[in-house]
């Protein structure tokens, strides 16, 4: 689960890292409420569930009541790479001497949390990454968490000055604290600044809790804002599905995750691109499959929809049947190839063939076929 900026400053500031103070405002008369309180200049941010605003022009420094005003409005109206813009967040400007980076991220291939920091902040780190990767300083976190003595060695690659380096390391130490304490997958300061007066202060939070922790996090669980996630994925956590919006035009309804991985592998071999990953499950409830369809028609990316079945504890005449009542329910002009085999497959053939629908059995074939299909419909 994705933090807004605000949100995350919170985790931030209750752990004793230092933020500039702020106000959320939904309209330009409570920004403006806000910037009486916090005094000018103020920055307004857009509190979106999404990175890289700054240069999508979400972030602008305000140095009077009327720029605010104008400002607030213009971000209030942006749409953010598909994100509408609900909320700004109202802080007072800081001055800026240097910005730095500082992330703590869920490191996959080694299971254990990775500290990363960098003097070239406030930009991409992933641009860092590419361009210039020695400015990436990255420290593996075992059990102990973050040691204090490499937080130090870490502060000491961004900054040499001994008041602002320890400044820093105590903000790391910190933040591996908010990473650890509330379950995270990435906890990051980009900016990072350090003040012409030589104070440290976090400019920028980007939190994600681990979804799987969430249940010993009531108070996290809580900050979720479904009107900022995506519609779809939304739904598809109420109707539990497993479901991953792509920018692929084929949909894909496939019971299994290891099916759907191996669904959208073959799909990207034979040269087409999913819309989605969507897991309905091991079981065989047709009201799951009415759900993926009615998210997946509404989806105007998807120009054909691939249901892949492998018949085991999910019977696939049950599968067939959720198709069918989903038609019935929301009607789709959409192509649909089918491909199931295995428990009741000839029960399913003929619930489709009644209806004057056809399944395949092959898998590559059925792919290759849905692709087609999609190809012709765009
Ligand atoms: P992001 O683009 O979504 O990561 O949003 P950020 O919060 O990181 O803001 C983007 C950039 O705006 C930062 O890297 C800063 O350069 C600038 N910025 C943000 N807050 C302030 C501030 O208080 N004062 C000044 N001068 N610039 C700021
Ligand atoms: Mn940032």
């Amino acid at each position: 689960m994705n933090l807004h900026e605000y949100q995350g400053k919170d985790l931030f500031r209750a752990a004793g890292i230092p933020v500039p103070p702020g106000e959320v405002a939904r309209t330009v008369d409570e920004a403006a409420a806000s910037g009486e309180r916090l005094g000018l200049p103020l920055v307004v941010k857009a509190q979106v569930l999404i990175g890289g605003r700054g240069k999508a022009g979400g972030v602008k420094v305000v140095r009077s009541v009327e720029e605010l005003r104008r400002e607030a409005g213009r971000i209030l109206g942006l749409d953010i790479r598909g994100h509408q813009v609900r909320k700004v967040l109202i802080t007072p400007a800081s001055d800026i001497e240097k910005e730095y980076y500082a992330g703590i991220v869920l490191d996959r291939k080694y299971e254990t949390p990775l500290l990363m920091v960098s003097p070239a902040g406030g930009v991409d780190i992933e641009e860092v990454a590419r361009e210039t990767p020695e400015k990436i300083l990255r420290l593996h976190l075992d059990q102990r968490g973050l040691p204090a003595y490499r937080a130090r060695a870490a502060a000491s690659f961004l900054d040499p000055r001994p008041a602002v380096r320890r400044q820093l390391a105590t903000v790391l130490l910190k933040l591996a604290r908010v990473y650890h304490e509330h379950d995270c997958s990435l906890a990051e300061i980009n900016p990072l600044v350090v003040t012409p007066k030589g104070e440290v202060l976090a400019l920028d939070a980007k939190v994600v809790i681990d979804d799987n922790a969430l249940d010993r996090h009531p108070d996290l669980a809580a900050l979720r804002d479904l009107g900022a996630e995506d519609p779809g994925e939304v739904e598809a956590r109420e109707k539990s599905l497993s479901y991953v919006r792509l920018d692929g035009s084929i949909g894909c309804v496939v019971n299994g995750a290891g099916l759907a991985m191996a669904t959208m592998d073959l799909i990207h071999y034979h040269g087409g691109r999913a819309a989605n990953f969507l897991d309905i499950g091991g079981s065989s409830n047709p009201e799951k499959v009415t759900a993926a369809m009615s998210l997946l028609t509404r989806d105007a990316r998807v120009r054909a929809v691939l249901f892949n079945i492998f018949g085991g504890i999910t019977r696939c005449d049950d599968v067939a049947r959720g198709l069918l009542t989903a038609l019935d329910r929301i009607g789709t002009k959409l192509p649909i190839v089918i491909r199931l085999t295995g428990t009741n497959e000839k029960e399913a053939r003929d619930l489709l063939s009644a209806r004057g629908m056809t399944a395949l059995s092959d898998m590559d074939e059925a792919v290759r076929a849905v692709i087609a299909r999609a190809a012709e419909a765009a």
